[in-house]
């Protein structure tokens, strides 16, 4: 009997009347494990090497002194701002009112290239896109545009690849290249308005002062959002600050989802924005959470929902509680109940539960959840009064779905 199989056979006496817990042996074994077999946890990245500084990289006072320095006046800084956050362009030709002497070395200077494009792909006739991104160091990243009735959301990356080894999720398999820029974070929601604005999106086609845009944007793209803090927090600056300065997306529409690096919870629940906070927790017992979440090893899923209640109380924000349903992994109905209890034990109202079928990855023989497992942990959640909304998760069909971003060329 492998140790694995063993975890399952000390699942609770009470889940041997539903199904058994099975962790497939052949699960995981992409995943890279330290000499005594631990999943590797990669928090510093490889490639130390960030792209030049962007003026997304900076607020709109130090945007105005480097273009000083450029022999500029500092209102240049504006006007270049404005064609970026406004009418998201980094084409000199389009900048008429700079003068034509010296536009394109003040553009160069300003708004280096970050991000091109190597494909597209659609789906849900043409609501949702993939975009897969080059950077300039040739590390891949994507981005997923989804329109739903009513608001258009972009799922962001802020690492290339992730650190963070979770088993089932294919962005964890390759591990860390490195971090994003916080202009590389925001330039991902430039390039999606753009996209929208010439018509890409469901046929929505509208330009100047009305034209759709990016509504929320979710942090749940490739890499770990907590590992990458600095830049997270600049990037989300600037897609909040209202024009020049930034995209003015409101906060409130931004949610930015974690394994549980509880210190970086902390430190975002201290930043004075209402962002919404996700959590991916997964599993509600550290035995199964510490398999499919390897940084439960350091932060285990009591310290992990306390700093999320933590997180509710400084800003008054409702947290959300991330869950892959995974047939007969972590779907038994003992843990949603075991769920709620924990949820629960921590007051009411602050939390709901955002369960997720799990996504097909390439080389996993892990499942989805059947519907009736699903319907089943739903229900045993709103008996006790958790909120409970099943993610509609888009992209599927374009490996584009929550877990399934790899970036390969191909
Ligand atoms: N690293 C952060 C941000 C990624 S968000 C985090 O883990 O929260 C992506 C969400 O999709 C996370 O909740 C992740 O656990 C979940 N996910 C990963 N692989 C999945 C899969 N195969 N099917 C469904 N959800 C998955």
């Amino acid at each position: 009997m492998t140790e694995h199989t063993a975890a399952a056979h000390r699942a609770r006496p009470d889940a041997a009347a539903e199904h058994v817990q099975v962790r497939p042996a052949a699960e995981g074994g992409k995943q890279a494990t330290d000499a005594s077999g631990r999943p590797l946890l990669q928090f510093a990245s490889p490639r130390r090497s960030q792209p030049e500084t962007h003026l997304a990289d900076l607020t709109l006072e130090e945007r105005k002194a480097r273009v000083v320095e450029l022999g500029q006046p500092a209102f240049r800084a504006v006007q270049l701002s404005n064609h970026y956050f406004e009418r998201f362009t980094a084409d000199p030709a389009e900048m008429t009112d700079l003068p034509a002497s010296g536009r394109n070395a003040l553009v160069e200077a300003m708004l280096p290239p970050l991000l091109t494009e190597v494909r597209r792909l659609r789906t849900d006739a043409g609501e949702t896109i993939k975009f897969l991104w080059r950077l300039f160091d040739g590390a891949l990243v994507e981005s997923v545009l989804m329109r739903y009735p009513g608001r258009v959301t972009l799922c962001v990356s802020s690492q290339a690849g992730c650190g963070m080894n979770c088993p089932f999720c294919a962005t964890g398999q390759a591990g860390l290249t490195r971090n994003l820029s916080a202009a590389e974070i925001v330039d991902q929601v430039i390039a999606a308005n753009r996209a929208i604005a010439q018509g890409e999106l469901g046929g929505l086609r509208q330009s100047g002062h009305n034209a759709p845009k990016v509504t929320n944007i979710v942090f749940m793209g490739m890499g770990e959002p907590l590992a990458n803090y600095k830049r997270l927090i600049t990037a989300i600056r600037r897609i909040t600050a209202p024009a020049p300065e930034g995209l003015g997306v409101s906060a409130r529409h931004l949610t930015v989802s974690s394994v549980g690096l509880v210190p970086a919870i902390r430190r975002l629940a201290d930043e004075g924005m209402p962002l919404t906070f996700a959590l991916s927790l997964h599993a509600p017992d550290d035995e199964l959470r510490d398999e499919l979440v390897p940084i439960n090893d350091r932060w285990k899923v009591d310290e992990a929902l306390d700093s999320a209640r933590e997180y509710f109380e400084k800003t008054g924000r409702r947290v959300s509680i991330e869950y892959a349903l995974i047939k007969d992994m972590n779907d038994h109905a003992w843990r949603a109940d075991l769920l709620a209890e924990k949820l629960n034990a921590r007051g009411r109202g602050w939390v709901h539960v955002n369960p997720i079928p799990l996504n097909p990855t390439p080389g996993s023989i892990w499942t989805a959840s059947t519907p009736q497992a699903t319907a089943e942990f739903i229900r045993r959640l709103d008996a006790a009064g958790i909120p409970t909304t099943l993610r509609d998760t888009r992209g599927k069909e374009i490996d584009g779905a929550c877990g399934q971003l790899a970036a390969v060329a191909g």
